[in-house]
């Protein structure tokens, strides 16, 4: 089936329909959201059975791959760190994992300090679970695996200081930044 004859059934099934300017499936859920809301619940659903801890060495391992071939195909050894850290921001955002904001980073100590707004998963697990899911775990994972190859941050295992899933305005991740961990 095209997608346009899959989009007119589902709308005359009732399944889609446009409310207050937005595609909603189901009549609640934002169908742009879709891929990012069935990745929160998945993602729910893992770290209740594994833990915080299983989540962040999967989005770990997982990232590898995708930090290796940024360095390939985008060839960042031949650039500045910083030219590199703008790279990897407009990607992130544009690929769906949320704003970075990087305010500290000394490659070299291993040092950084982030803070990240507005990822579609976490933002919709959020609204689902509340402060009863860890979701963002993976995500620490995979931007830890990500400066440690792409920007040379050595030894990079981001912990995280402030989270949007427990009411803060955003995740605040770090590694080897305060002397004493506030990790919690
Ligand atoms: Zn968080």
């Amino acid at each position: 089936m095209s997608i346009v004859n899959y989009l007119k059934e589902s709308i005359l099934k009732r399944l889609i329909k446009v409310e207050d300017g937005r595609v909603k499936m189901f009549g609640k859920i934002d169908y742009i959201m879709f891929p990012g809301v069935a990745m929160a619940e998945f993602l729910h659903q893992i770290g209740k059975d594994m833990g915080e801890d299983y989540l962040f060495d999967l989005g770990y391992k997982a990232g590898l791959d995708g930090a290796n071939e940024m360095i390939e195909k985008l060839g960042l050894f031949a650039n500045s760190i910083p030219t590199n850290m703008n790279i990897i921001n407009s990607m992130f955002e544009t690929l769906g994992f949320g704003k970075m904001n990087i305010k500290v980073m000394h490659s070299e100590d291993g040092q950084i300090l982030l803070t990240l707004v507005e990822h579609p998963v976490i933002e919709y697990a959020k609204l689902k679970y509340g402060n009863k899911t860890r979701v963002c775990a993976l995500y620490r994972g995979i931007f830890s695996i990500h400066a440690e190859k792409d920007l040379k941050v050595k030894n990079c295992k981001l912990i995280e200081t402030q989270c949007v899933l427990k009411g803060d305005a955003f995740c605040e991740w770090s590694s080897n930044y305060f002397k004493k961990s506030k990790k919690t």
